[in-house]
């Protein structure tokens, strides 16, 4: 550990962030004398910054009753005050997390089903862009899809929404239809198949309180059951709709990076993960009436700049130009936006908005407004919760405040000025990927077969600075996997981190190893696809579903795929994490989850729940040691499938 990290002292570059950006805005920050997300870091650890509380780190401490807090030691047979073991408080409260996370998705998806229902009703500024795609999801849902678009639109909603409620124990339709027939049938047996995902958290809760489950295998079940619930119910049916709305994601190019932000413009950043009133803002600001009123306040015009996960939900679907300009990153330069003087509102929805922002907000004289009931913040009194009927006033509402603020930011504030910009091709999804390939699988499956893809890795990953800077971890691994000839699909907070560090673009075929190069160069790819947000991995596992189909029925397990997280952070990604395990995938997981405390659970990750669902974990910091352990887990399915050719990596 560098002395530099320690106390008092500024960190390293790279233990704040591998974008040259991050790093440029820290120096501001600290130079403004800001609290700030990396000194708060350091803060929390004990001399050391990743030293944190081995009772905690572990996962075996829990204070849900007045008996407690308690702490456990599995090897000395020491529990909790009601008898419950490290393992039982481990896994007890990751389940809590995945509670939490199934639950931000499911807010989610009920905000996009109802934007949906007011559009096909015609009460919203949206309009249905993809019919197709809402006829043919009708269809595979056993929807009627005979009369009019806004009709079917109507249909599917209400037959979502009665999914979405039915009871624990009346299995869900669209998991029904969604998964393939193997994974069924194992979840059967196992009892993990889901009914309605309400019903399925009220079953997960309950389960938690004290006396009720403290057996880390019926925990870890559980979770797994809540997991399959919420990637189908909530993640599929999210992004479709969302494809429906506003369009399914196609390549195109966007412009990545903090050097996006031009202070001399009103900047508006819609942030958070539902991109409502995002797109609502875009249609509106393409107006030449808004540019003009940006322009009476001395502006050079209106912006609207994709940030974190709204972002990226926005650039995935909507090209960019004058007006939609570009993508910043993900959550954690959150304090570096907002410190370069030139964000004149900031738009928060129910995801991603840091509880800091209003210190930030009366520093650098933005407009901070939260517009979903979820989000509040000390001290912000003022806010727009979004309606989907009113999504068109609320949008205009917004605009006003920016051009508002603009003189009042411009005539106080220093902004930070030439930051660096980068380039992405952004909007790969299941249907541009077969675009790409000429309408079907075949040439992607052939490419595999050949050895010319060694295999595919699903990155869903946030960004975390334990271990290491931002984004750092991540572009180490996906660097790494890219040069084994692994296909990188990238989703979540991960994405922006590889679009930003110029992973996403076709000339960073660069990287590749010599087979994934040559796929590049023949199909003007990038080696790394930009596929979206943390909630398009359950788009993934019908990807998944659509290659074990084309390969004749091939059991998910037996894919080469992974599931990577290079740097996980928050409860959303812990059910993705399980939710991956339950649907068989090798799963790396980065940092190590606060499960150590608890061998048997680990084993029971780790190592048995291979005979179960088929799924392992893998856990390991080294990003070298990391990707041989996917390379093998790869290679093992090759052999399986008969298409194992002899690598000089893969054993190296
Ligand atoms: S639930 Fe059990 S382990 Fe948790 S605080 Fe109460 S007695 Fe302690
Ligand atoms: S779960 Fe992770 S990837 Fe998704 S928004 Fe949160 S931090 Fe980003």
């Amino acid at each position: 550990m560098s002395d530099n990290l320690l106390w008092g002292f500024e960190m390293e570059e790279n233990r704040i962030s591998y974008h040259k950006s991050v790093q440029m805005l820290y120096k501001k920050i600290k130079k403004d004398n800001m609290t700030n997300i990396w000194d708060r870091y350091q803060a929390q650890g004990f001399g050391d910054p990743d030293k944190r509380c081995p009772f905690c780190m572990g996962g075996v401490r829990c204070d849900l009753c007045s008996n407690g807090p308690c702490r456990a030691d599995v090897e000395k047979d020491k529990r909790g005050v009601c008898g419950i073991t490290g393992d039982g408080m481990a896994m007890r409260m990751m389940l809590l997390r995945n509670v939490m996370g199934a639950s931000t998705y499911h807010y989610h998806t009920v905000q996009t089903v109802e934007t949906l229902h007011a559009t096909a009703q015609g009460k919203t500024p949206f309009e249905i862009k993809e019919p197709e795609k809402l006829k043919v999801f009708a269809n595979i849902l056993g929807i009627d899809n005979s009369d009019s678009i806004n009709e079917v639109a109507i249909r599917l909603c209400n037959f979502v929404e009665k999914d979405f409620n039915r009871k624990y124990y009346e299995p869900s339709q669209i998991v029904e239809v969604l998964a393939t027939n193997e994974r069924k049938n194992i979840w059967k047996k196992l009892d993990i198949f889901p009914g309605g995902i309400y019903s399925e958290m009220m079953l997960s809760t309950s389960s938690c309180l004290t006396n009720v489950d403290g057996f880390y295998k019926s925990l870890a079940l559980k979770a797994m059951r809540l997991g399959i619930s919420m990637a189908y119910q909530s993640q599929i049916v999210n992004e479709y709709c969302q494809d429906i709305l506003f369009g399914i994601p196609r390549p195109h190019q966007m412009r990545v990076d903090l050097g996006v932000l031009d202070p001399d413009y009103v900047n508006v950043l819609p942030n958070g993960h539902e991109p409502f009133l995002g797109f609502a803002m875009v249609q509106l600001a393409r107006k030449p009436e808004w540019q003009k009123k940006a322009k009476a306040v001395g502006a050079k015009g209106l912006r609207i700049i994709a940030n974190i996960e709204t972002g990226q939900e926005m650039i995935q679907r909507w090209e960019m130009d004058d007006v939609f300009y570009g993508f910043t990153g993900n959550w954690i330069m959150q304090e570096a936006i907002l410190a370069s003087g030139c964000v004149d509102l900031f738009v928060a929805d129910m995801n991603c908005s840091m509880p800091i922002d209003p210190i930030y907000a009366e520093k650098y004289k933005f407009k901070l407004i939260p517009v979903s009931e979820l989000v509040a913040f000390e001290g912000i009194e003022e806010r727009i919760n979004y309606t989907p009927n009113k999504a068109e006033e609320q949008a205009i509402q917004l605009l006003q405040m920016a051009i508002d603020n603009y003189r009042i930011r411009r005539d106080t504030i220093e902004p930070v000025t030439k930051l660096p910009i980068n380039d992405a091709l952004v909007g790969f999804s299941t249907e541009s990927i077969l675009e790409a390939l000429g309408g079907k699988l075949d040439p992607l499956l052939d490419a595999i077969k050949a050895g010319t893809i060694f295999g595919v890795a699903g990155m869903v990953s946030c960004t975390t600075l334990r271990d290491t800077g931002q984004d750092v971890h991540t572009v180490h691994i996906a660097k790494e996997l890219i040069k084994k000839d692994i296909l990188v699909l990238s989703m979540g907070c991960g994405n922006g981190a590889v679009q930003v560090a110029g992973l996403c673009k076709p000339n960073a075929k660069e990287f590749a190893g010599p087979g994934l190069k040559t796929i590049c160069e023949q199909l003007n790819i990038p080696p790394v696809l930009s596929y979206g947000t943390c909630t398009d991995t359950g788009r993934l596992a019908d990807l998944l579903a659509g290659i074990s189909k084309a390969l004749g029925d091939v059991p998910i397990p037996d894919l080469p795929v992974a599931a990577v997280a290079p740097e996980y952070m928050e409860q959303k990604a812990t059910i993705d994490a399980v939710f991956a395990l339950g649907l068989g995938l090798y799963t790396y997981v980065n940092p190590v989850p606060t499960v150590t405390g608890a061998p048997n659970l680990v084993k029971l990750l780790a190592q048995d729940c291979k005979q179960v669902t088929g799924g392992i974990l893998n856990v390991e910091p080294d990003s070298i040691k990391a990707v041989k352990g996917i390379i093998n887990h790869i290679e093992n399915k090759r052999k399986k499938l008969g298409i194992s050719k002899e690598r000089a990596f893969a054993t190296s």
